[in-house]
């Protein structure tokens, strides 16, 4: 049994959105437009979130990547009528079967951190970007909930890879595509399970907290507070 999560270092991240851009190419979620942007109906699998702390005049503000952080118990799958939306025991990952959505949108109430995201219109992709689309992951439409998946396809794709060749799958092998692409390492991703992983040992670090952690949803991405501190 894995428990595959993320740990996101803010005195490293610089907020250069890189992850969000890869998290869109590697997985089919169509650029928006200003009208959409305007009506706050842009999706994005991981957002940039401003955080402020402290009041005026003495606040800080730091910038969080935020996207759905695969929460051990996730009030989003008890509301769903349908079990479009489920949890993998054996790994801990929240995925969305899109077929069986009938849009409701009783997850995108239920989730505290807000990052599930409704098509309100058939998403306009335009030609040059079809060319780019990733066969792997399947496309979305009008009426259905998507969210971040940790890149799942990815892990199944890895896993396939080691079954052909007779072994069991090697720390580091499976990588969501917005971990990859992070110039900075800010994010570390890995199964939290494995105490010797370098995620789990981060995780357990005096820096490390996680959102809304008294909801008791048990997110499985945890982030490191700024500054000099362990
Ligand atoms: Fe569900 Fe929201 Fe938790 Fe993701 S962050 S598992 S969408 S409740
Ligand atoms: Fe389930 Fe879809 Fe309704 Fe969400 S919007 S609760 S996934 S049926």
């Amino acid at each position: 049994m894995s428990r595959w999560g993320m740990v996101i270092d803010l005195n490293r991240c610089t907020a250069c959105q890189g992850c969000v851009s890869a998290c869109h190419e590697e997985n089919n979620v169509p650029p928006s437009t200003p009208d959409l942007s305007a009506m706050g109906r842009s999706i994005r699998w991981i957002d940039m979130m401003p955080v402020q702390e402290g009041e005026y005049p003495h606040a800080t503000m730091s910038v969080l990547p935020m996207m759905c952080q695969h929460c051990e118990h996730p009030p989003c799958i008890k509301v769903c009528p349908v079990g479009a939306t489920f949890f993998s025991e054996e790994e801990g990952i929240v995925g969305q079967i899109y077929p069986r959505c009938i849009g409701c949108r009783y997850c995108t109430t239920a989730c505290p951190y807000t990052v599930r995201q409704f098509n309100w219109f058939e998403p306009a992709v335009p030609e040059t970007y079809l060319e780019g689309t990733n066969p792997d992951v399947s496309r979305r439409y009008k009426g259905v909930v998507e969210k971040c998946t940790l890149c799942h396809h990815r892990l199944q794709k890895a896993r396939d890879q080691a079954r052909a060749e007779g072994r069991d799958l090697l720390p580091g092998e499976y990588t969501p595509a917005c971990v990859e692409v992070c110039p900075t390492d800010a994010m570390v991703f890995g199964d939290l399970e494995d105490r010797e992983s370098e995620v789990s040992k981060k995780s357990r670090s005096k820096r490390a907290y996680r959102l809304l952690e008294d909801l008791g949803t048990e997110p499985k991405v945890f982030y490191l507070r700024e500054g000099n501190r362990q």
